[in-house]
């Protein structure tokens, strides 16, 4: 059989699978901490990291070795019996966030699903809300994932359009607007705000500094639910373990996702306190693969790695490099740089007809895998594990493409 080439691999997704991603042309084969690998053993800086899900590295071994371990042992037992590897990680997860519970599930959208619903048992059985009057405040511009439910949240028409009819009970309001905040928070029937810390896919959006500190005391004076939503901001991607962190700020409820497990296995949780998780009672709420010992001896890993690397502190140090010397780019196509941590966007302004998108193929060209989100702005989160060397590497193949564009 000869060798397919990049072509045929491409041909082959468009002709079998569903169309609903439009990738870069490029085919990887292999990971390796910062770096993947083509069809064609070119080389790449991995600068989307899986939307933050590769926080640990590519195949950081120590993760890997843990799913392969637990593979050959037991790999589901549903939640029908006890497994010996789930009481291991809701203790080790709870003590690691500060939470006296959790409730695992697979994916993020299933996460802010399942917090959604805790969010409303909680507003009925604890703040008497009227039955199914309950209503969850969330903003404009959010990114919660891809379910019927949370797509009536969405202001995005490519995300909610045609898929109507939507779940009611959502009440949106500007992002970094407090008085937009506040003045909803005063209906009684409010139970929750749901939000981003920092929107990652509307664009890394980082709200004014004291939003979510002033958020979540709004939230506490209404007797409102603050959620946040950290599955692409959590796991020290913005340079602390969360970036509610970097205002001091407790969660009522903290949504995980994606880095969670570092790539390897897909592993989502919703934690909060007694009062409000023991609001599900046995029977009401679940996932067959849910908290299944693969996840959970993947995800202790995927936890002591950012913790044994310091990933947050180098994700700290690292951002704050990358930021610096993105700005200093001289190009009329560099319209604003913004992010924190690792997490950090372009704002790119089109130049004779060329766009995010070129850019994103010219810097694939020059070795570095970056994709734009709402077209015209290009997200760079590289894994947390890049060293000073690498990003000044990775650096000069962006700076290089810009150049190309002069
Ligand atoms: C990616 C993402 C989700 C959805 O996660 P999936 O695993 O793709 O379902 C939810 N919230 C935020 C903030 C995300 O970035």
């Amino acid at each position: 059989m000869s060798k397919m080439t990049a072509q045929d691999y491409m041909d082959r997704e468009a002709k079998y699978g569903a169309h609903n991603y439009h990738p870069l042309p490029v085919v990887l084969d292999k990971g390796e901490g910062v770096y993947v690998w083509d069809t064609d053993g070119k080389k790449y800086f991995d600068f989307l990291s899986a939307y933050s899900a590769v926080n640990q590295g590519h195949c950081h071994p120590k993760i890997v070795n843990a799913m392969i371990e637990q593979a050959k042992q037991l790999t589901l037992t549903s939640r029908a019996f006890y497994s010996s590897q789930l009481g291991e990680f809701e203790e080790y997860v709870t003590k690691y966030f500060g939470f006296e519970k959790v409730l695992p599930m697979n994916t993020g959208a299933e996460a802010d699903e399942t917090a959604i619903k805790l969010c409303r048992k909680w507003g009925y059985m604890k703040k008497g809300i009227p039955t199914n009057e309950a209503k969850i405040i969330c903003c404009n511009e959010n990114f919660h994932g891809r379910t019927i439910t949370i797509i009536s949240m969405s202001t995005d028409p490519d995300a909610y359009e045609g898929y109507g009819p939507y779940t009611p009970g959502f009440v949106n309001v500007p992002y970094n607007d407090i008085d937009a905040l506040e003045k909803e928070l005063q209906d009684p029937n409010v139970a929750g705000f749901l939000v981003e810390p920092i929107q990652g896919e509307a664009g890394v959006y980082v709200p004014d500094s004291g939003y979510l500190k002033k958020a979540s005391e709004l939230c506490k004076k209404y007797n409102v639910l603050f959620i946040a939503d950290e599955v692409q901001t959590g796991i020290a991607r913005t340079g602390k373990l969360l970036a509610v962190d970097h205002e001091d700020v407790r969660p009522d409820i903290l949504i995980l996702g994606k880095a969670v497990s570092g790539g390897v296995f897909p592993v989502s949780c919703v934690l909060a306190d007694d009062d409000i998780m023991l609001c599900i009672k046995p029977g009401e709420h679940g996932s067959t693969y849910g908290g299944n010992p693969i996840a959970a001896k993947v995800a202790i890993a995927a936890l002591e790695v950012v913790k044994d690397e310091k990933l947050a502190e180098n994700a700290e140090r690292m951002g704050e490099i990358f930021r610096k010397e993105l700005s200093s780019i001289d190009s009329d196509m560099i319209e604003l740089v913004r992010g924190r941590g690792l997490l950090n966007a372009v704002v790119i302004k089109p130049k004779g007809g060329k766009t995010a998108w070129d850019v994103c193929v010219a810097m694939k060209d020059n070795g570095l895998l970056a994709k734009p989100t709402h077209g015209h702005i290009i997200r760079f989160a590289p894994p947390l594990t890049i060293n000073e060397t690498q990003l000044r590497e990775a650096l000069d193949k962006i700076k290089e493409t810009f150049k190309q564009f002069e």
